[in-house]
């Protein structure tokens, strides 16, 4: 895949009319923005539905009617959210370029009009916005450290990101804890949320059946609370390595199983190990000190982290520092210190995609696979098609060079 410099990119398409480069599939603006609109219509109604149901599944919670209703509404406003993305491609550019500013500038193009429509984040039901916001945020960082590395500046090894991850993980927990239940609306991008902090443990109505764990945020016995929650996220590691995996090949089902390794069970063994450690520490500590705080989740946060070992991500690793900042971000709403109307997440939605568009097609390899995936699927692959026409034509002005 080729990295388009800003010198390329003048050389290659400065001049090119927008048939060209940006609806090579039609002439006329309109059509080509009609097109769009179809393809984004069926790529984000398609996207967005293979979302849902992973998230249905995963959720695994009895599901009612009005719960059904809630999500089939949360689903058509995410497809509404894609398809205005989508299509806004084509008529934003066009309409820049003709109008604004006379050529395809390298930050004008792609980066400019895809910034202008993240305002479409609107369309997302509140719930899921933040969510979406500390996604797309995520995934700029990603970009940016592939971009470092890619010039040399930072170097990637498992071992720095588990140690970055160590670090997010025991301040984020710590941050965690110290909200007095208010971390249950934040919907964090985060595999738990750790008990709130066992302030008063009242001996004569405790219903714990262990006295030592008397301190502890949890009831029953430690042992208890520990295996239950390592055996809890192992199995949801498992699950969801599974349902990537070898759900696509259970046509085959020898075959299916056949292909099951270790490494299989790597997510599991680190989902279940963070979980287990976390807890084990706490409990010991609770134990040790007769009281439970806010501050036992530094060490516990930091050696659970050393579970991440087992499966180093770069992504993951990274959204310890996403929510640490979003929890840092809504203290300074909640002190009044950033004023309330000041759509912030949405604002910074609107850059990173913005930003993420531009990667997709100026810096493919550095783009978080993620993207190149959502990218091709909401537009039904018409912006694979337009960074296709862009190497062409820098295959031609090269060789007219
Ligand atoms: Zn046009
Ligand atoms: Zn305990």
């Amino acid at each position: 895949m080729v990295q388009a410099s800003k010198m390329m990119w003048d050389r290659a398409v400065g001049d090119a009319d927008c048939c060209d480069l940006i609806h090579p599939w039609t002439p006329g603006c309109v059509s080509g923005a009609t097109t769009m609109f179809w393809s984004s219509f069926k790529g984000s109604c398609k996207f967005y539905a293979v979302l849902y149901v992973i998230q249905l599944l995963i959720r695994g919670k009895k599901m009612n009617k009005k719960f059904l209703l809630q999500q089939f509404d949360s689903y058509l406003k995410s497809a509404a959210f894609g398809c205005l993305v989508g299509t806004s491609f084509v008529p934003f550019n066009c309409f820049f370029k003709r109008f604004l500013f006379q050529r395809f500038y390298y930050h004008t193009t792609v980066l400019f009009p895809m910034t202008l429509s993240g305002v479409g984040i609107y369309f997302e039901p509140p719930h899921r916005r933040y969510l979406v916001v500390s996604t797309f945020f995520n995934l700029v960082l990603e970009y940016w450290v592939r971009m470092l590395e890619h010039q040399g500046i930072v170097k990637r090894t498992p071992l720095r990101e588990t140690i970055i991850f160590m670090f997010g993980s025991a301040y984020l927990f710590y941050l965690m804890r110290q909200q007095k239940d208010k971390n249950k609306k934040m919907s964090l991008l985060w595999f738990f949320t750790p008990p709130k902090v066992n302030r008063q443990p009242i001996e004569s109505t405790s219903d714990k059946c262990d006295k030592s764990s008397l301190y502890c945020p949890h009831t029953g016995s430690c042992s208890d609370y520990i295996i239950k929650g390592y055996i809890q996220m192992f199995g949801l590691g498992c699950a969801m390595t599974m349902l990537r995996t070898v759900v696509p090949k259970l046509g085959t089902p020898v075959k299916a199983i056949k292909s099951i390794t270790a490494k299989h069970f790597t997510l599991g063994l680190f989902l279940g190990g963070y979980m287990g450690i976390y807890r084990l520490v706490v409990c010991i500590l609770c134990r040790q000190f007769k009281r439970d705080s806010a501050r036992h989740a530094i060490p516990a946060g930091f050696l659970a982290g050393t579970a991440f070992w087992f499966n180093p991500n770069l992504s993951v690793s990274l959204a310890s520092i996403t929510s640490i900042l979003h929890i840092l971000c809504s203290r300074l709403y909640e002190h009044k210190i950033l004023p309330e109307n000041l759509p912030l997440p949405e604002l910074l939605y609107a850059l990173c995609q913005g930003l993420l568009f531009h990667a997709r097609v100026m810096h493919p390899e550095q783009c978080p696979r993620y993207i190149l995936n959502l990218v091709h699927t909401v537009t039904s692959g018409k912006v694979t098609l337009v960074y296709e026409t862009f190497l062409k034509m820098l295959a031609i002005a090269d060789f007219n060079k």
